[in-house]
């Protein structure tokens, strides 16, 4: 018979299983389950809505069978099957997810990555066996495949016969090694042990003949003398209720943290597990988890949110969107309704009453629970701000702040002075009678930050400044417009509020005295700033920028970075240091060598940009400059 090749990838996920370089490999029957099991659900839903399949939800099982002498396990399944296409075409191929595909030669994923990605999935029972028959018959059709592979080298599919709907899956087991003794799993009690371990909210019920010893009956239906016999009888190994459906006071922590991870494909713990219930307008349960790390495509457009939703324990959909608001799009879990009904369209699903009234009571749990850990674990906040912090931020900033009250509670920022992230309410709480804004300060980095020279006299009142890391933050604050009548104020603008009217005289007086020399060198500028001015905020630095007006330095480099950015520009501002030698030095130029002048002029404005992390308008012309200035 040909023999048909694996599918390149698929071959490599296969290699990895046969080197196994997993350590669990008893998980392999927790995959095979998990695919019975979802087998049970399609051909299930389809029993819902089509009268022709005569199965009801009590008629559907798992079966476990294992035979010692000839080293094999069998787990089979009466849910929808496949027939010869699906078979080559679900097993011989890891096209089901999809990712990979996306994923060019060059972006060589590692091993553990490959895995992640994938689930671990069929190919699992290769950690385990030197033979693999699938043997399925699809729901509708007539003729029934077996599937059979050895390994990498290929497969088979072959017509067969088999009786009733489903798929028998049977493992031979490798040979025991030095190493390794696959013995184990020829044991029901370690088959039934991983059953309950990994598959034991799985809703249909797993089957296996377990041994068992009972007194014999005499004939006169008295229990003879301590004669004991065995008989085999098919048990129930799983609970089948569901996790989320169980006592929270009965469940630990490490209960959560493995359906998590078994559930949603994640090596990690999550940072977050809410388990709620709730009772009312509508009833549900919900499971929710925000992950420790972001999915590797979550800030990609392939990344698909929303919770899985249940209708009395029945899966209804993967990836219900409407549960969850943009902003939440990083929690996974799922929510269980009795109130929904199980044949619901999607299209249905959008205007369902009681679908939006279980996803706001969700979306204040989630916010709830997060402002909970702001309050009491400071630390964890901060974990879960660094990676999702960012789907907050936009929230506040979408639909022109409509959600803006809701969400600006979870708002943090890193504050310079305690460095840490504060809240903008801690914030406001600790600021001076006399202190006139809210200061913040824009910047990738905070320790680059926090020493930009415009920060110099705001530092020396003592005042605190937060700091805006992201790119949207600016827009934030835009759309937040002020708390509790407190302003927000960037301390690159071009008054910060800070300068008595003594000194704002001061430096008046000052300009006009220099005026010659501040006009020379706006015109060595040209229109790269709109003015030149004496800086009342600078205090060791010889210069600075700031903006005038509403468009900020951090707002031009977003708003030009998007696809359909303009030219914009803030207008600049170039402010100098009146104090410092090198304003003398400038004075000492003007007069007697006006070339040298303008080259200072340009350098200044130069180390500037350099300093707001702005790119240099030409690099080149800035390094002659230099050169020009050391010879
Ligand atoms: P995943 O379950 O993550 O999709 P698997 O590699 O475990 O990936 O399985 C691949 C596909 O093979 C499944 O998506 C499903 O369509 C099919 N499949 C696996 N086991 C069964 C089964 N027992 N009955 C029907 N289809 C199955």
């Amino acid at each position: 018979m040909e023999k048909k090749q694996f599918q390149s990838e698929s071959k490599r996920v296969l290699e990895l299983m046969i080197n196994s370089i997993y350590t669990h490999k008893e998980i392999f029957l927790r995959e095979l389950i998990s695919n019975a099991s979802d087998a049970i659900d399609k051909l299930y839903f389809k029993s819902l809505t089509d009268s022709n399949v005569d199965m009801g939800r009590g008629d559907f099982e798992i079966i476990i069978k294992v035979d010692k002498d000839n080293r094999t396990i069998t787990v089979s399944d009466n849910g929808c099957g496949m027939n010869a296409e699906q078979l080559e075409s679900n097993l011989g191929t890891i096209a089901h997810s999809g990712t990979l595909r996306l994923k060019t030669s060059e972006e060589k994923l590692d091993d553990m990555d490959l895995i992640g990605q994938f689930g671990i999935g069929f190919y699992a029972a290769f950690m385990v066996s030197e033979k693999v028959t699938v043997t399925s018959l699809a729901y509708g059709e007539d003729q029934a495949y077996r599937w059979e592979s050895t390994g990498v080298d290929g497969y088979t599919i072959e017509p067969c016969k088999k009786n009733g709907v489903g798929t028998d899956i049977v493992l031979m087991l490798k040979d025991n090694t030095e190493d390794e003794s696959y013995d184990e799993f020829l044991d029901k009690y370690r088959i039934s042990a991983l059953v309950k371990k990994y598959s034991d909210y799985i809703r249909y019920p797993i089957k296996m003949e377990m041994e068992k010893n009972r007194l014999k009956e005499s004939g006169d239906g008295d229990s003879s003398d301590n004669e004991y016999e065995t008989y085999t009888e098919l048990e129930t190994l799983n609970s089948m209720v569901p996790l989320w459906k169980r006592n929270k006071a009965e469940l630990k922590d490490e209960d959560y943290n493995s359906f998590y991870r078994e559930k949603f494909f994640d090596f990690s713990d999550p940072l977050l597990t809410i388990h709620t219930n709730a009772e009312g307008m509508v009833s549900y349960n919900a499971l929710l988890f925000i992950p420790s790390k972001a999915p590797y495509n979550y800030y990609t457009k392939d990344f698909q949110r929303g919770l899985q939703l249940y209708s009395s324990g029945v899966l209804i959909m993967e990836n219900c969107a409407d549960l969850l608001p943009d902003y939440f799009s990083f929690v996974r879990g799922l929510a269980d309704s009795q109130d929904l009904s199980l044949n619901i369209s999607r299209e249905m699903l959008q205007h369902d009453r009681q679908l939006k009234l279980i996803a706001n009571s969700l979306e204040k749990k989630i916010k709830n629970e997060l402002k909970k850990i702001l309050t009491n674990d400071r630390e964890k906040y901060t974990d879960f701000f660094n990676t999702f912090g960012l789907a907050i931020k936009y929230g506040i900033y979408q639909d022109f702040g409509a959600k803006k009250d809701f969400l600006k509670d979870l708002l943090v920022y890193h504050s310079l002075n305690e460095g840490k992230y504060v809240t903008v309410a801690e914030y406001v709480e600790k600021m001076d009678d006399d202190q006139p804004h809210i200061y913040y300060i824009s910047g990738h980095d905070p320790k680059a930050i926090s020493r930009l020279p415009q920060l110099e006299k705001i530092k020396e009142k003592g005042y605190d400044v937060l700091c805006l890391t992201d790119d949207v933050d600016e827009f934030v604050i835009q759309v937040l417009g002020d708390w509790d009548g407190k302003t927000f104020m960037s301390a690159k603008s071009g008054d910060t509020g800070l300068s008595e009217e003594t000194e704002k005289k001061e430096i008046e007086d000052r300009e006009k005295e220099h005026s010659e020399l501040l006009d020379a060198i706006k015109s060595a500028l040209g229109d790269k700033v709109t003015s030149v001015k004496l800086s009342t905020r600078l205090k060791s630095h010889p210069v600075c920028l700031s903006a005038e007006g509403e468009i900020s330095l951090e707002m031009e480099k977003v708003l030009n970075s998007m696809p359909q950015g303009g030219n914009i520009k803030a207008k600049r501002v170039l402010e100098l240091n009146a104090e410092h030698p090198v304003f003398r030095k400038l004075v000492e130029l003007k007069e007697n060598d006006p070339q040298k002048f303008d080259v200072f002029s340009r350098v200044l404005y130069g180390q500037a940009l350099l300093i707001e992390g702005v790119d240099l308008e030409d690099p080149i012309a800035f390094s002659e400059d230099i050169t020009a200035m050391m010879e």
